[in-house]
């Protein structure tokens, strides 16, 4: 007979949800277990922009939403991590810049207008100058305005190998993964490659596979939606870091640029916004990069585009079902006895998830127990950066 496994807690999706969750969870005592079928970071979360927003960007409609409420705290919540002090120990993560930049082409548009009506909003930026902006928009030709916002934007590679670190012994990787039910038909673990894993709790975080793993459990509840978008990436020996939302007419940013070291030296922009969104979806590859060169040529025009390589990666993002795929609020979290599902919403809403679970843990009275060991499976490997193979 095969030998039977057990853990407090197991964790289905290795990506931001899960591999935060989990160090937590590690660092308050519990035993447990964090599975994924790809390579850690696979998903949404390393092809995420790696901004920690402190809700500035949902406030550009002059009232502060529920969405920017909720992860006001995020920011605080990563630095005191950052700096070894916080829930986690993240000292080794690479932060990429420690501002993020709102910026209005022109002269102040109205959504910045109304933006500025928001007492709480006007508390949080700060206009910069001169020496003050970012290099990229140092240039003579450059007539817009710039607000700073304290949001970090971090290396999200680097996060996410840190979080792998402090996984230790957790992680395991199996590709045939079935439910495991007791006497009354209740879920209590799974079936890891012919492996039985027991656990008094099981989350499923795998982001867009949380639906087909409901399915196993024969369930359809909660219903996820998938919001598509179609991301540019550009590279170019003359591109300086950016990292900054530009404002067009409507409440979202027209263009939201961060950028990235590559091996060589050079940094690549990654481009999302408005750009990425329903147009940018229908768009085919060609017809996608040529209007990304457009929109960087109006907007930046010293800068010679010609010699730039771009790519484009399609990816969605995995979320609760909205009405009408609205953005959700927070990060969302479903209980169904000791089967919990959910997501994040953003990566910056890891912290605000971790929270959830371990709320929901307390309410079952599930405290830390004995570490068991766990499966000889093995480990997932961490998933290279999302620009690999796109550009040379
Ligand atoms: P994922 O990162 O998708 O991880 C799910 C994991 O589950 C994967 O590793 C997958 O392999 C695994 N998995 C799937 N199915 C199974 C299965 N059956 N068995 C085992 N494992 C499985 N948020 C921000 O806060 N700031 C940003 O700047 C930002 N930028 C973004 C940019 C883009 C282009 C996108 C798409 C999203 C962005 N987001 C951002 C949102 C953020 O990336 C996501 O909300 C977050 O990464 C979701 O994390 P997750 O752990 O739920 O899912």
């Amino acid at each position: 007979m095969s030998q039977s496994f057990s853990t407090d807690v197991l964790i289905v999706g290795a990506g931001i949800a899960g591999l935060w969750l989990n160090a937590r969870l590690r660092r308050l005592g519990f035993a447990t277990a964090l599975l994924d079928s790809a390579a850690i970071g696979s998903g949404q979360s390393g092809k995420s922009q790696g901004i920690i927003h402190g809700g500035t960007k949902y406030a550009l409609q002059g009232v502060l939403t529920p969405s920017a409420q909720a992860i006001a705290a995020m920011p605080g919540r990563f630095r005191a991590a950052l700096a070894g002090e916080g829930e986690l120990d993240l000292r080794d993560v690479r932060v990429l810049s420690q501002a993020h930049y709102l910026w209005s082409p022109g002269s102040l548009a109205g959504n910045l207008t109304s933006f500025f009506a928001s007492r709480a909003m006007r508390s949080r930026i700060a206009a910069v100058t001169g020496e003050a902006l970012p290099p990229a928009l140092q240039n003579p030709a450059f007539a817009g305005k710039v607000y700073r916002l304290d949001e970090l934007v971090l290396d999200v590679l680097s996060l996410l190998s840190c979080l792998t670190r402090l996984s230790g012994d957790s992680l395991l990787s199996a590709q045939d993964i079935q439910p495991l039910t007791d006497e009354n038909g209740e879920p209590c673990g799974l079936q890891l490659d012919g492996q039985a894993l027991h656990a008094r709790c099981i989350v499923l975080c795998a982001g867009a596979g949380n639906q087909a793993l409901l399915e196993r459990f024969a369930l359809t509840q909660p219903a996820q939606q998938s919001r598509p978008l179609h991301m540019v990436l550009v590279k170019s020996a003359q591109l300086s870091p950016l990292y900054a939302h530009c404002l067009g007419a409507g409440s979202k940013p027209r263009l939201t640029i961060t950028s990235h070291p590559l091996a060589d030296g050079q940094w690549l922009w990654y481009l999302g916004g408005e750009l990425a969104e329903a147009n940018g979806v229908a768009r085919d590859q060609a017809a996608q990069i040529h209007a990304a060169r457009q929109e960087l040529t109006r907007l930046l025009p010293w800068l010679n585009w010609s010699d730039a390589q771009f790519a484009c990666l399609r990816v969605s993002r995995a979320e609760p079902a909205q009405s009408g795929l609205l953005r959700p609020d927070n990060a969302f979290l479903a209980t169904q006895g000791r089967l919990l599902v959910g997501w994040p919403t953003k990566l910056a809403l890891a912290p605000d998830f971790a929270d959830r679970v371990l709320k929901h843990l307390k309410q079952m009275q599930i405290t830390p127990s004995a570490h068991n060991p766990l499966p000889p499976l093995p480990k997932p490997p961490l998933a290279p950066p999302f620009w690999h193979g796109l550009l040379s």
